[in-house]
């Protein structure tokens, strides 16, 4: 039988010496700011629920969140639209990259508020009624989950404003359908801002644990949302959070989770801990490759696999 390690002892840096090798996967280049990002950058932390969090070497390192925002964008979606939002955006995985150019077909929404067309419209479903005010009241919203403040990454942001010619075409056919309430110019100005926030996985594994915990920050003892509201964004990326790469996470790693195109991962187990990780080679899903497989190992020793009875 397997020992479960105790996550406030588990050794980080030893997990992370473990995955350093591994490093076949290629950095995204969808814009200039992410082709500089460091191959061999690694960190992994975890948020627990006293409140500690604990990071391995170059845990303090900051990139952008990129689609790891995506479920906390659902997240305030959700309150702000008191449940609304469920019935504006389907949650059914797609089996397809996240910037396919597909909706869901006889509605027109979105398929899943994990793949680009679902997190466009739920950042412009959540309140502040401009570009600017729902900006910033999404970068309000994502400190405090975090339980620190955050900030954009003006180059990031400008990058995807530039760059975002796919964003856009699902933004206008969202408007053809009629799906998306708001200009198409709008929502991916403001949904580009919020890939942009910069943190460290520290703050991610923060977010993930506050998540985790019902929609509880465990570092400051704020409630964020709901505990409906963690459940729903939770079960969302369990089925939907690495694209078409989910079925195969769920059975591997076991723990719900949102890969982003910046190589950082975001993990809620439920009840358990909150994790993160950021290394920028990325495999054909999209995933950190290093990512993956820390979470494999740490799913395995600290016995997290969601569907696991031993
Ligand atoms: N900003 C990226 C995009 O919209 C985010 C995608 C991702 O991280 N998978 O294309």
């Amino acid at each position: 039988m397997t020992v479960t390690a105790d996550p406030s002892a588990y050794d980080l840096d030893a997990l992370r010496a473990r995955v350093l090798p591994h490093d076949d996967g290629s950095v995204d280049d969808s814009i200039p700011r992410l082709a500089e990002a460091d191959p061999g950058l690694c960190a992994v932390a975890l948020a627990l629920q006293d409140g500690t969090v604990r990071g391995s070497a170059r845990s303090d390192t900051l990139f952008a969140m990129q689609s790891s925002v995506k479920p906390f964008l659902f997240a305030l979606a959700l309150l702000d639209t008191d449940g609304d939002a469920l019935h504006r955006v389907g949650i059914e995985p797609t089996g397809e990259a996240f910037d396919a150019i597909k909706l869901e077909s006889g509605t027109g929404r979105p398929p899943n508020p994990m793949v680009n067309a679902g997190a466009l419209l739920t950042a412009s479903l959540v309140d502040g009624g401009d570009v600017e005010g729902r900006s910033d009241r999404i970068l309000r919203g994502l400190s405090a989950f975090a339980g620190r403040p955050l900030e954009i990454d003006e180059r990031t942001a400008g990058e995807e404003r530039e760059h975002g010619e796919r964003n856009h075409a699902l933004a206008h056919l969202m408007r053809a359908e009629g799906t998306l309430h708001v200009t198409a110019d709008d929502a991916v100005e403001v949904y580009g801002r919020a890939c942009a926030v910069l943190l460290d996985v520290q703050a991610l594994a923060v977010m993930g644990a506050t998540l985790a915990f019902g929609g509880v920050n465990p570092l400051t003892g704020e409630r964020v949302v709901p505990g409906s509201v963690a459940r729903d964004v939770v079960s969302v990326m369990a089925t939907c959070g690495v694209y078409d790469g989910s079925g195969t996470w769920m059975r591997r790693v076991g723990v719900p989770a949102k890969s982003s195109v910046s190589g950082a991962l975001v993990l809620s187990a439920p009840r358990m801990l909150g994790a993160a990780i950021v290394s920028p080679p990325l495999d054909r899903q999209g995933t950190s490759v290093r990512g993956r497989i820390a979470s494999e190992m740490l799913s395995d020793d600290l016995g997290l696999h969601v569907f696991a009875t031993r």
